[in-house]
């Protein structure tokens, strides 16, 4: 197969997608703000106006901004590339302007979610549109999917996210690089419950006795689920919310805690599915309730992985650089959903940078021409 290297080497202008990028940024879009997500969308619906591609938009729950995708072939029900990303981010409305303002200094770019992932899904919009400008040719249909809730393991796109997945060929996951540009090839699953007790309410002074305290309770279930964390194994758990009482002379009648697990792999998500389930108070008085489950599979470099992984080297090699995939990393995301499918899906796809989820978080200038040309070949080389 004849392969199509863009015939102009010089078709990827760096200052124009940071202009876009900034663009991007400065739209505050946590996924609590369903309009701040549909206004990022807005602006990636605009910058596929020239493009000639099928561009829907699909509306969620009040809660969540919508979701968007992008066809270059409607038509065709060949199985294709889809490339995953999502528009919201992790900083509340008022980062921007407070701790962490959009700024350049020497190579690196800061702001709220650029690095996780507005960078890095604009060069995937700049390799699209590239091709649709006449760039090279793709093999494949592309679709791509544009989503509001990620961050919070995409209660209203996983469904959109799977039916996608269920007729495409590769998987693409424009999350950020890690360490120097490496890929993500898996990642652990994650797990997400919500635990409440109930005890009886008394008055702290005058009638300790009666009262059944539900936060010393849950201070027990707490120090049990900590201690489920096992490093050797790959497992991790982290109580991360908690809230109860209604006064400090008070006896609380009510706790509740909200708790995050990950695994490396099934049969240790049932184990520990199962001990979480199993959660009891040592005070019989007060009542347990746990719901929850796994959120994300694990998504494991298997030999499916693989095929898209050696077939993405080779496209990298012939760029003139290396690709590498990290160990399997503790984040889940989007990816997770596609691979557990057996859709070959790779991921880490975006530019180069530092601190996602932080008020340091910031992308590599000089990255953003390397990982837009990587991604134009993955898009147009794949077949
Ligand atoms: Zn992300």
């Amino acid at each position: 197969m004849v392969m199509d290297l863009p015939k102009n080497d010089h078709f990827i202008d760096s200052d124009h997608i940071l202009s876009v990028i900034k663009t991007l940024v400065e739209i505050e879009s946590p996924t609590s703000s369903p309009a701040g997500v549909n206004r990022v969308l807005d602006e990636v619906v605009r910058l596929f106006g020239d493009s000639g591609a099928t561009i829907d938009r699909f509306h969620t729950t009040p809660e969540y901004g919508d979701i968007v995708r992008v066809r270059s072939h409607p038509a065709s029900q060949e199985p294709g590339i889809l490339v995953l990303s999502h528009v919201d981010t992790v900083h509340p409305i008022g980062t921007l302007h407070g701790a962490l303002p959009y700024r350049r200094e020497g190579d690196k770019v800061f702001g709220p979610g650029i690095f996780d992932m507005k960078a890095c899904f604009a060069i995937a919009i700049a390799a699209f549109k590239s091709i649709a400008a006449g760039v090279g040719t793709a093999k494949l249909p592309i679709t791509m999917l544009f989503t509001p809730d990620e961050e919070v393991g995409s209660p209203v796109s996983r469904q959109t996210i799977e039916a996608e997945a269920a007729r495409a060929k590769y998987v693409l996951v424009t999350e950020p690089t890690r360490e120097g540009g490496k890929v993500v090839t898996a990642r652990k699953g994650v797990g997400r419950f919500v635990i409440k007790a109930t005890g009886a309410p008394s008055h702290a002074g005058t009638a300790h006795q009666k009262g059944h305290s539900a936060i010393r309770a849950m201070a027990e279930i707490i120090g049990t689920i900590e201690g489920f964390t096992d490093y050797d194994r790959g497992i991790t758990t982290n109580v991360g919310l908690i809230s109860g009482g209604t006064g400090v002379n008070v006896i609380p009648e009510h706790c509740m805690i909200e708790a995050d697990l990950r695994i490396c792999d099934l049969a240790a998500a049932d184990e520990m599915i199962a001990r979480f389930m199993a959660l009891k108070p040592s005070n019989p008085h007060v009542k347990l309730t746990v719901e929850g489950g796994l959120n994300r599979p694990p998504y494991k470099h298997d030999e499916v992985v693989d095929r898209l992984f050696v077939a993405a080297a080779k496209i990298a090699n012939d760029l003139g650089f290396k690709l590498e995939a990290v160990p399997q990393t503790g984040g889940g995301a989007d990816g997770n959903f596609t691979a557990v499918m057996g859709i070959p899906t790779l991921d880490g796809l975006g530019v180069e940078g530092n601190g996602a989820h932080t008020n340091d978080e910031y992308i590599l200038f000089s990255s953003i021409e390397p990982r837009t040309r990587f991604m134009h070949a993955l898009m147009t080389r794949l077949a």
